[in-house]
Protein backbone atom coordinates (compact mmCIF):
# COMPACT_ATOMS: atom_id res chain seq x y z
CA UNK A 1 0.00 0.00 0.00
CA UNK A 2 1.39 3.51 -0.75
CA UNK A 3 1.77 5.63 2.04
CA UNK A 4 -0.72 8.21 0.45
CA UNK A 5 -3.35 5.26 0.15
CA UNK A 6 -1.98 4.53 4.00
CA UNK A 7 -3.06 7.88 5.16
CA UNK A 8 -6.47 7.42 3.73
CA UNK A 9 -6.89 4.73 5.58
CA UNK A 10 -5.88 5.58 8.56
CA UNK A 11 -8.12 8.99 8.26
CA UNK A 12 -11.03 6.65 7.80
CA UNK A 13 -10.25 4.55 11.10
CA UNK A 14 -10.01 7.84 12.92
CA UNK A 15 -12.81 8.97 12.09
CA UNK A 16 -14.78 5.92 12.80
CA UNK A 17 -14.03 7.02 16.44
CA UNK A 18 -13.76 2.85 17.66
CA UNK A 19 -10.37 2.65 18.94
CA UNK A 20 -9.56 2.70 22.52
CA UNK A 21 -13.30 2.42 23.01
CA UNK A 22 -15.09 0.14 25.37
CA UNK A 23 -16.67 -3.31 23.85
CA UNK A 24 -19.80 -2.80 23.02
CA UNK A 25 -22.51 -5.76 22.62
CA UNK A 26 -23.18 -5.04 19.40
CA UNK A 27 -20.07 -6.25 18.02
CA UNK A 28 -19.66 -8.91 20.73
CA UNK A 29 -22.76 -10.68 19.62
CA UNK A 30 -21.11 -10.71 15.45
CA UNK A 31 -17.93 -12.41 16.84
CA UNK A 32 -20.00 -14.67 19.36
CA UNK A 33 -21.92 -15.77 16.25
CA UNK A 34 -18.84 -16.34 14.28
CA UNK A 35 -16.93 -18.25 16.16
CA UNK A 36 -20.45 -20.55 16.84
CA UNK A 37 -20.67 -20.65 13.13
CA UNK A 38 -17.01 -21.29 11.95
CA UNK A 39 -17.01 -23.70 15.50
CA UNK A 40 -13.61 -21.49 15.40
CA UNK A 41 -11.89 -20.95 19.12
CA UNK A 42 -10.89 -17.78 18.44
CA UNK A 43 -12.83 -15.01 16.38
CA UNK A 44 -12.15 -11.28 16.63
CA UNK A 45 -13.10 -7.60 14.82
CA UNK A 46 -9.61 -5.86 14.64
CA UNK A 47 -8.58 -2.30 13.87
CA UNK A 48 -5.58 -2.39 11.80
CA UNK A 49 -3.75 1.13 13.31
CA UNK A 50 -0.64 2.39 12.28
CA UNK A 51 1.88 0.41 14.09
CA UNK A 52 -0.61 -1.62 16.06
CA UNK A 53 -3.66 -3.95 16.05
CA UNK A 54 -6.39 -3.39 18.34
CA UNK A 55 -9.53 -5.72 19.31
CA UNK A 56 -12.84 -3.71 18.99
CA UNK A 57 -14.33 -7.26 20.11
CA UNK A 58 -12.39 -10.43 21.06
CA UNK A 59 -14.04 -13.64 21.90
CA UNK A 60 -11.27 -16.66 22.97
CA UNK A 61 -8.45 -14.25 23.28
CA UNK A 62 -8.00 -13.17 27.61
CA UNK A 63 -6.53 -10.02 28.41
CA UNK A 64 -4.73 -8.95 25.76
CA UNK A 65 -6.02 -5.80 23.35
CA UNK A 66 -3.67 -5.42 20.92
CA UNK A 67 -0.74 -6.97 19.26
CA UNK A 68 1.94 -4.72 17.12
CA UNK A 69 1.56 -4.61 13.21
CA UNK A 70 4.32 -6.49 12.30
CA UNK A 71 3.35 -9.48 13.19
CA UNK A 72 -0.70 -8.99 12.40
CA UNK A 73 -2.30 -11.54 10.28
CA UNK A 74 -5.38 -9.13 9.80
CA UNK A 75 -2.64 -6.18 8.47
CA UNK A 76 -1.76 -8.68 5.70
CA UNK A 77 -5.44 -9.54 5.38
CA UNK A 78 -6.38 -5.80 4.37
CA UNK A 79 -3.97 -5.27 1.94
CA UNK A 80 -7.03 -6.83 -0.68
CA UNK A 81 -10.91 -6.82 -0.39
CA UNK A 82 -11.13 -10.90 -1.46
CA UNK A 83 -11.07 -13.18 2.17
CA UNK A 84 -7.63 -13.57 3.30
CA UNK A 85 -6.96 -17.80 4.27
CA UNK A 86 -4.12 -19.04 5.77
CA UNK A 87 -5.41 -23.36 5.64
CA UNK A 88 -1.73 -23.88 7.89
CA UNK A 89 0.53 -21.33 8.86
CA UNK A 90 2.97 -23.59 9.26
CA UNK A 91 2.84 -24.85 5.64
CA UNK A 92 3.57 -20.73 5.34
CA UNK A 93 6.83 -19.57 4.47
CA UNK A 94 5.44 -15.93 5.58
CA UNK A 95 4.00 -16.94 8.63
CA UNK A 96 5.47 -20.02 10.22
CA UNK A 97 7.86 -18.10 12.54
CA UNK A 98 5.16 -15.39 13.42
CA UNK A 99 5.18 -15.04 17.18
CA UNK A 100 1.36 -15.83 17.38
CA UNK A 101 2.26 -19.05 15.48
CA UNK A 102 5.15 -20.17 17.64
CA UNK A 103 3.23 -18.79 21.04
CA UNK A 104 0.38 -17.97 21.95
CA UNK A 105 -2.34 -18.34 20.67
CA UNK A 106 -0.77 -20.57 18.61
CA UNK A 107 -2.10 -19.53 14.95
CA UNK A 108 -2.48 -22.50 12.77
CA UNK A 109 -5.50 -21.39 10.87
CA UNK A 110 -6.67 -17.74 9.85
CA UNK A 111 -9.64 -16.32 8.04
CA UNK A 112 -10.35 -12.69 7.60
CA UNK A 113 -12.11 -10.12 5.92
CA UNK A 114 -11.72 -6.89 5.42
CA UNK A 115 -14.21 -4.05 6.67
CA UNK A 116 -14.20 -1.34 5.35
CA UNK A 117 -15.46 2.24 6.69
CA UNK A 118 -16.06 5.28 4.53
CA UNK A 119 -14.55 3.41 1.94
CA UNK A 120 -11.40 2.21 3.18
CA UNK A 121 -10.28 -1.18 4.90
CA UNK A 122 -9.99 -0.07 8.27
CA UNK A 123 -9.73 -3.65 9.96
CA UNK A 124 -10.92 -7.35 9.79
CA UNK A 125 -13.58 -10.04 10.88
CA UNK A 126 -11.25 -12.76 11.33
CA UNK A 127 -11.23 -16.39 12.96
CA UNK A 128 -8.56 -18.02 14.23
CA UNK A 129 -7.96 -22.17 14.96
CA UNK A 130 -5.53 -23.63 16.73
CA UNK A 131 -5.58 -26.54 14.15
CA UNK A 132 -4.94 -26.49 10.25
CA UNK A 133 -8.42 -26.17 8.72
CA UNK A 134 -9.82 -26.37 4.87
CA UNK A 135 -11.88 -23.00 3.98
CA UNK A 136 -15.65 -24.06 2.80
CA UNK A 137 -17.60 -22.41 0.75
CA UNK A 138 -20.26 -22.40 4.18
CA UNK A 139 -17.64 -20.42 5.76
CA UNK A 140 -16.88 -18.27 3.75
CA UNK A 141 -20.17 -16.95 2.82
CA UNK A 142 -20.91 -16.73 6.83
CA UNK A 143 -17.88 -14.83 6.79
CA UNK A 144 -18.92 -12.47 4.36
CA UNK A 145 -22.27 -11.77 5.54
CA UNK A 146 -20.81 -11.21 8.95
CA UNK A 147 -18.30 -8.56 7.68
CA UNK A 148 -21.56 -6.94 5.94
CA UNK A 149 -23.10 -6.59 9.42
CA UNK A 150 -20.11 -5.24 11.18
CA UNK A 151 -19.91 -3.01 8.45
CA UNK A 152 -23.84 -1.55 9.09
CA UNK A 153 -22.98 -1.21 12.35
CA UNK A 154 -19.62 0.76 11.92
CA UNK A 155 -22.02 2.99 10.18
CA UNK A 156 -25.02 3.33 12.67
CA UNK A 157 -24.53 5.32 15.58
CA UNK A 158 -26.49 3.64 17.90
CA UNK A 159 -24.92 4.38 20.90
CA UNK A 160 -26.01 7.58 23.40
CA UNK A 161 -24.97 10.94 22.59
CA UNK A 162 -22.68 11.29 25.27
CA UNK A 163 -20.74 8.19 24.77
CA UNK A 164 -20.45 9.38 21.31
CA UNK A 165 -18.79 12.47 22.49
CA UNK A 166 -16.81 10.96 24.71
CA UNK A 167 -15.80 8.49 22.13
CA UNK A 168 -14.92 10.96 19.87
CA UNK A 169 -12.24 12.61 22.19
CA UNK A 170 -9.75 9.47 21.17
CA UNK A 171 -6.53 10.76 22.02
CA UNK A 172 -7.72 11.78 25.40
CA UNK A 173 -9.32 8.15 26.61
CA UNK A 174 -5.82 6.97 25.55
CA UNK A 175 -3.89 9.10 27.44
CA UNK A 176 -6.45 9.22 30.72
CA UNK A 177 -6.45 5.09 30.07
CA UNK A 178 -10.66 5.52 30.75
CA UNK A 179 -11.03 2.10 29.81
CA UNK A 180 -10.56 -0.85 32.01
CA UNK A 181 -8.78 -3.00 30.17
CA UNK A 182 -9.56 -6.51 31.54
CA UNK A 183 -13.43 -6.04 31.09
CA UNK A 184 -13.10 -3.69 28.38
CA UNK A 185 -15.95 -1.48 30.54
CA UNK A 186 -15.34 2.61 31.22
CA UNK A 187 -13.36 2.50 34.13
CA UNK A 188 -14.37 4.45 37.17
CA UNK A 189 -12.67 8.10 35.46
CA UNK A 190 -14.67 7.37 32.07
CA UNK A 191 -17.75 6.37 33.48
CA UNK A 192 -17.38 9.82 35.53
CA UNK A 193 -17.22 11.51 32.46
CA UNK A 194 -20.18 9.48 30.47
CA UNK A 195 -22.14 10.35 33.94
CA UNK A 196 -21.72 14.00 33.52
CA UNK A 197 -22.88 14.24 29.79
CA UNK A 198 -25.76 11.94 30.32
CA UNK A 199 -26.60 13.88 33.42
CA UNK A 200 -26.15 17.42 31.24
CA UNK A 201 -28.88 15.61 28.16
CA UNK A 202 -31.00 14.43 30.78
CA UNK A 203 -31.15 18.16 32.81
CA UNK A 204 -31.95 19.46 29.03
CA UNK A 205 -34.31 16.76 28.03
CA UNK A 206 -36.06 16.96 31.40
CA UNK A 207 -35.86 13.07 31.18
CA UNK A 208 -35.08 10.22 33.85
CA UNK A 209 -32.02 8.78 34.31
CA UNK A 210 -31.35 5.22 36.18
CA UNK A 211 -28.21 4.02 37.19
CA UNK A 212 -27.65 0.04 38.40
CA UNK A 213 -25.13 -1.14 40.78
CA UNK A 214 -23.92 -4.65 40.86
CA UNK A 215 -21.63 -6.57 42.96
CA UNK A 216 -20.81 -10.26 42.64
CA UNK A 217 -21.53 -12.26 45.35
CA UNK A 218 -18.76 -14.37 47.47
CA UNK A 219 -16.50 -13.08 44.83
CA UNK A 220 -13.18 -13.62 47.34
CA UNK A 221 -14.48 -17.43 47.39
CA UNK A 222 -14.02 -17.57 43.68
CA UNK A 223 -10.27 -15.95 43.92
CA UNK A 224 -9.46 -18.42 47.28
CA UNK A 225 -11.11 -21.54 45.21
CA UNK A 226 -9.33 -21.18 41.91
CA UNK A 227 -6.92 -18.37 41.84
CA UNK A 228 -6.59 -14.72 41.06
CA UNK A 229 -6.27 -15.55 37.28
CA UNK A 230 -10.14 -17.71 37.02
CA UNK A 231 -11.22 -14.68 39.13
CA UNK A 232 -10.13 -12.13 36.33
CA UNK A 233 -11.84 -14.37 33.56
CA UNK A 234 -14.79 -14.20 35.46
CA UNK A 235 -14.91 -10.78 36.22
CA UNK A 236 -14.37 -10.60 32.15
CA UNK A 237 -17.24 -12.75 31.30
CA UNK A 238 -19.19 -11.12 33.63
CA UNK A 239 -19.26 -8.10 32.22
CA UNK A 240 -19.55 -9.84 28.51
CA UNK A 241 -23.04 -10.67 29.96
CA UNK A 242 -23.82 -7.09 30.96
CA UNK A 243 -23.07 -5.91 28.02
CA UNK A 244 -25.27 -8.42 26.42
CA UNK A 245 -28.31 -7.53 28.65
CA UNK A 246 -28.29 -3.79 28.49
CA UNK A 247 -29.56 -1.70 25.58
CA UNK A 248 -26.67 0.26 23.00
CA UNK A 249 -26.92 3.52 24.55
CA UNK A 250 -26.60 2.39 28.16
CA UNK A 251 -22.81 2.19 29.56
CA UNK A 252 -21.24 -0.01 31.79
CA UNK A 253 -18.17 0.94 34.13
CA UNK A 254 -16.38 -1.33 36.17
CA UNK A 255 -16.04 0.60 39.62
CA UNK A 256 -12.84 -1.04 40.65
CA UNK A 257 -13.09 -4.56 42.56
CA UNK A 258 -15.61 -7.07 41.50
CA UNK A 259 -18.47 -4.26 41.61
CA UNK A 260 -19.92 -2.57 38.19
CA UNK A 261 -22.15 0.36 37.62
CA UNK A 262 -24.51 0.95 34.65
CA UNK A 263 -25.48 4.08 33.24
CA UNK A 264 -29.22 4.25 31.99
CA UNK A 265 -30.56 6.98 30.08
CA UNK A 266 -34.10 8.14 29.39
CA UNK A 267 -35.18 5.04 31.73
CA UNK A 268 -37.68 5.53 34.60
CA UNK A 269 -37.24 3.49 38.11
CA UNK A 270 -39.38 0.29 36.74
CA UNK A 271 -37.16 0.25 33.50
CA UNK A 272 -34.01 0.37 35.61
CA UNK A 273 -35.30 -2.33 37.96
CA UNK A 274 -36.43 -4.80 35.14
CA UNK A 275 -33.08 -4.37 33.27
CA UNK A 276 -31.23 -5.31 36.52
CA UNK A 277 -33.33 -8.07 36.75
CA UNK A 278 -32.40 -9.07 33.40
CA UNK A 279 -28.45 -8.86 34.22
CA UNK A 280 -29.08 -10.82 37.22
CA UNK A 281 -30.44 -13.74 35.35
CA UNK A 282 -28.20 -13.71 32.63
CA UNK A 283 -25.14 -14.12 35.34
CA UNK A 284 -27.13 -16.60 37.46
CA UNK A 285 -28.63 -19.04 34.23
CA UNK A 286 -25.77 -19.64 33.02
CA UNK A 287 -22.48 -21.40 34.35
CA UNK A 288 -19.43 -19.62 33.45
CA UNK A 289 -17.10 -21.75 31.53
CA UNK A 290 -13.36 -21.56 32.01
CA UNK A 291 -10.76 -22.48 29.31
CA UNK A 292 -10.05 -25.78 31.43
CA UNK A 293 -12.38 -27.24 34.19
CA UNK A 294 -15.95 -27.30 35.00
CA UNK A 295 -18.08 -23.87 34.73
CA UNK A 296 -18.34 -22.15 37.73
CA UNK A 297 -21.54 -20.55 39.16
CA UNK A 298 -21.48 -16.93 40.19
CA UNK A 299 -24.40 -14.67 40.85
CA UNK A 300 -25.03 -10.97 41.55
CA UNK A 301 -27.04 -8.75 43.94
CA UNK A 302 -27.86 -5.36 42.42
CA UNK A 303 -29.33 -2.15 44.02
CA UNK A 304 -30.85 0.76 41.51
CA UNK A 305 -31.76 4.60 41.57
CA UNK A 306 -32.89 6.73 39.34
CA UNK A 307 -33.92 10.45 39.13
CA UNK A 308 -36.44 12.80 37.34
CA UNK A 309 -34.26 15.69 36.11
CA UNK A 310 -35.61 18.51 35.32
CA UNK A 311 -33.91 21.94 34.81
CA UNK A 312 -31.80 23.08 37.85
CA UNK A 313 -32.27 19.56 39.20
CA UNK A 314 -29.24 17.40 38.03
CA UNK A 315 -28.30 15.21 41.28
CA UNK A 316 -24.51 14.03 40.45
CA UNK A 317 -23.52 10.57 40.14
CA UNK A 318 -21.95 10.42 44.20
CA UNK A 319 -25.52 11.12 45.12
CA UNK A 320 -27.53 8.66 42.62
CA UNK A 321 -24.45 5.87 43.32
CA UNK A 322 -25.18 6.29 47.09
CA UNK A 323 -28.85 5.09 47.26
CA UNK A 324 -27.84 2.34 44.77
CA UNK A 325 -25.38 1.19 47.00
CA UNK A 326 -27.57 1.32 50.24
CA UNK A 327 -29.86 -0.72 47.88
CA UNK A 328 -27.31 -2.73 46.89
CA UNK A 329 -26.52 -3.46 50.56
CA UNK A 330 -29.88 -4.12 51.39
CA UNK A 331 -29.56 -6.84 48.47
CA UNK A 332 -26.85 -8.37 49.79
CA UNK A 333 -28.11 -8.50 53.54
CA UNK A 334 -31.39 -9.81 51.79
CA UNK A 335 -29.66 -13.19 50.59
CA UNK A 336 -27.73 -12.10 47.77
CA UNK A 337 -28.56 -13.11 44.15
CA UNK A 338 -31.14 -10.24 43.73
CA UNK A 339 -32.12 -6.68 42.82
CA UNK A 340 -33.31 -4.36 45.35
CA UNK A 341 -34.86 -0.84 43.87
CA UNK A 342 -33.60 1.78 45.12
CA UNK A 343 -36.23 5.33 45.13
CA UNK A 344 -36.50 8.22 42.35
CA UNK A 345 -35.20 11.05 42.96
CA UNK A 346 -36.98 14.22 42.44
CA UNK A 347 -36.88 17.97 42.26
CA UNK A 348 -39.06 18.29 45.39
CA UNK A 349 -37.34 15.88 47.48
CA UNK A 350 -33.70 17.77 47.81
CA UNK A 351 -35.45 20.68 49.34
CA UNK A 352 -32.20 21.04 51.66
P1 LIG B 1 -19.98 -10.18 48.83
O1 LIG B 1 -20.95 -11.22 48.38
O2 LIG B 1 -20.34 -9.62 50.17
O3 LIG B 1 -19.79 -9.11 47.82
O4 LIG B 1 -18.60 -10.94 49.04
P2 LIG B 1 -17.28 -10.80 48.19
O5 LIG B 1 -16.37 -11.92 48.53
O6 LIG B 1 -17.60 -10.63 46.74
O7 LIG B 1 -16.74 -9.38 48.67
P3 LIG B 1 -15.37 -8.85 49.20
O8 LIG B 1 -15.47 -7.35 49.06
O9 LIG B 1 -15.05 -9.41 50.55
O10 LIG B 1 -14.28 -9.40 48.19
C1 LIG B 1 -14.11 -8.88 46.92
C2 LIG B 1 -12.94 -9.62 46.34
O11 LIG B 1 -12.70 -9.21 44.99
C3 LIG B 1 -11.65 -9.39 47.06
C4 LIG B 1 -10.60 -9.25 45.97
O12 LIG B 1 -9.63 -10.23 46.14
C5 LIG B 1 -11.36 -9.50 44.69
N1 LIG B 1 -10.91 -8.66 43.59
C6 LIG B 1 -10.94 -7.32 43.50
N2 LIG B 1 -10.43 -6.92 42.31
C7 LIG B 1 -10.06 -8.03 41.63
C8 LIG B 1 -9.46 -8.26 40.34
O13 LIG B 1 -9.17 -7.36 39.56
N3 LIG B 1 -9.23 -9.56 39.99
C9 LIG B 1 -9.55 -10.60 40.82
N4 LIG B 1 -9.31 -11.84 40.40
N5 LIG B 1 -10.09 -10.40 42.04
C10 LIG B 1 -10.36 -9.14 42.45
MG1 LIG C 1 -18.75 -8.99 46.05
MG1 LIG D 1 -17.52 -5.51 46.31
Amino acid sequence: MSTNQEECRLRALYAANLLDTPAEGRFDRITRIARRLTRAPIATITLVDRDRQWFKSQQGIFGKSEDPREISFCSKAIEGDDLFVVEDTLEDPYFKNNPLVTGKPFIRFYAGKPVHYDGERIGTLCVIDTKPREMTPKMAQDLNDLSCWVESEFDSDRLSEAQLELMSEVDRLREMAMVDPLTRTWNRAGLEEVYIRESSVAERGEESLGIIMADIDHFKSVNDTYGHDVGDIVLKKVADRLRLSVRPYDSIGRMGGEEFVVVLPKSHGLTVVSVAERIRKSVESIPIELPEGEPIQVTLSLGTASARFRSGFSPPLEVLSKVADEALYRAKRGGRNRVEPGPELRASQVAD
